[in-house]
């Protein structure tokens, strides 16, 4: 007899509130039946899962971080990151593609919302934020994330070299920005440029401007390959802007907002890890199953009596306890302006949950031994999954280890010339 996998956090051990469970209860559900059963194809074929994405619609969780009087879900950002560990779990392309179009409601809504903005700034915001919330909801349209563009500015040290030079009516767009999950799946892309009043102006990160490009404008480009070890599913491709006019209604955030508020949000970066705590969580649920015999598909051998496997799982569940409690915790202290302790967390948390899904994956294939690893079973695409989330900037395992160790022995604004 197979169990049915229990929740990640289960809602009376962790308190979570009754929208927190109705919502990981329903993404569960969805991704248990949907999306498991889908994910070795999006894989196999690196393609995006554009069925996920209707059924995601349907559900309501498309709209899930859009504030409620606006007609979506209301999830705040720790809400949305229990929610998307459930999806990460049976799909991690999909819980990392939709944390990318997530992220263009959570920047957009609850967030700036808590920033004290002008009120004047703030009401004008409000108003033009609903004409993407009315895509999202009404029509399915999904938002990307394309940030990167190969140089320090993902990084947070220097201005985006991808350009929105104003113009009559809007902006005119130039760039290029590398790995984009959802490139050409997208019918938004919720793209940081730097604004330019005039050609010849500074380029300055002040300036950052948060664009929503519509990928049929014309000068809108998808090239590249993408044959990639791992994340398949998210086709993060390269995007070239041409000369593209953008209108002034698809500005995101009023302009010059984004830098305070990624400095005063910082928790926000965190939004990449819960595709990789549920892949975590998958990692040992396999192996638990997979020794007990029960894992669909293979024969029912079992392997649990041999001491060397109950020690191995044993660590495995401690390692799992570990990267849970850590990030629940840090999750739950997401706010604006976090002490430097809770930021300290925050990386920790980062850090630990990119490294650990990677260490959870390994362990699981050396315990569970050669027969686990078939293309047949999810668990060698855990493993290549897992592999990606310490690469993600701005906060990769490396960096938050930079930031830490900073952070540690230097006051804020100390240098060693003091
Ligand atoms: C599956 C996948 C999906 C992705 N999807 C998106 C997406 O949708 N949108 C998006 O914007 N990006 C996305 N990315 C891109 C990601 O955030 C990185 O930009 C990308 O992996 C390129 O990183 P790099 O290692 O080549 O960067 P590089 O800038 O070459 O950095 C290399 C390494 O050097 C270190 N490093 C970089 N700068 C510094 C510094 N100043 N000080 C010390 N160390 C430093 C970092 O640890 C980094 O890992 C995705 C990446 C992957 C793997």
């Amino acid at each position: 007899m197979t169990t049915e996998p229990a929740p990640i956090f289960d809602a009376v051990d962790w308190n979570l509130t009754s929208r927190q469970a109705e919502l990981t209860a329903r993404a569960h559900a969805l991704a248990t039946a949907k999306f498991a059963p889908r994910a070795s194809t999006y894989d196999r074929e690196a393609i995006f899962p554009t069925e996920n994405f209707v059924d995601l619609h349907e559900s309501g969780l498309l709209g899930i971080c859009i504030p409620e009087d606006e007609g979506g879900l209301g999830a705040d950002l720790k809400t949305y990151m229990l929610t998307a560990a459930e999806i990460g779990r049976c799909c991690g392309a999909t819980a990392l593609t939709f944390n990318m179009h997530v992220s263009s409601c959570l920047w957009t809504g609850d967030l700036l919302d808590q920033l004290d903005l002008d009120p004047a700034i703030h009401d004008a915001h409000k108003a033009a934020r609903k004409v993407h919330y009315r895509r999202i909801l009404d029509e399915g349209k999904i938002y990307a994330q394309p940030f990167s563009e190969g140089g320090a500015a993902a990084a947070g040290f220097k201005a985006f070299g991808t350009t929105a030079l104003k113009v009559e009516g809007g902006w005119r767009v130039n760039g290029k920005k590398i790995f984009a999950s959802l490139s050409g799946h997208a019918n938004y892309y919720g793209a940081l440029c730097t604004a330019l009043l005039h050609e010849d102006d500074v380029h300055s990160r002040r300036n950052t401007m948060y664009l929503a490009i519509p990928a049929d404008a014309e000068g809108v480009r998808v090239e590249g390959a993408w044959d990639p070890l791992g994340m398949r599913g998210t086709v993060s491709r390269t995007l070239i802007f041409e000369d593209v006019f953008v209108s002034e209604e698809e500005q995101l955030m009023p302009m010059g907002v984004y830098p305070s508020a990624a400095r005063r949000w910082p928790h926000m970066f965190m939004t990449l890890t819960p595709a990789y705590m549920g892949i975590a969580q998958a990692c040992y649920d396999f192996t638990v199953a997979y020794l007990r015999g029960e894992v669909p598909g293979t024969p029912p051998v079992k392997r649990r009596m041999y001491p060397t496997k109950q020690l191995a799982v044993a660590q495995m569940r401690v390692m799992l306890e570990q990267t849970k409690g850590l990030w629940f915790q840090a999750i739950s202290e997401a706010k604006p302006d976090p002490t430097q302790d809770s930021l300290m967390r925050a990386w920790a948390a980062q850090h630990t949950v990119m490294e650990n899904a990677n260490e959870l994956a390994q362990l699981a294939i050396r315990t569970c031994g050669g027969q686990s690893m078939l293309r047949s079973l999810p668990l060698e695409r855990l493993y290549r999954d897992s592999r990606c989330g310490s690469l993600m900037l701005p906060w990769t395992a490396e960096l938050c280890l930079d930031m830490m160790g900073k952070g540690a022995l230097y006051k804020p604004g100390e240098t060693d010339d003091d």
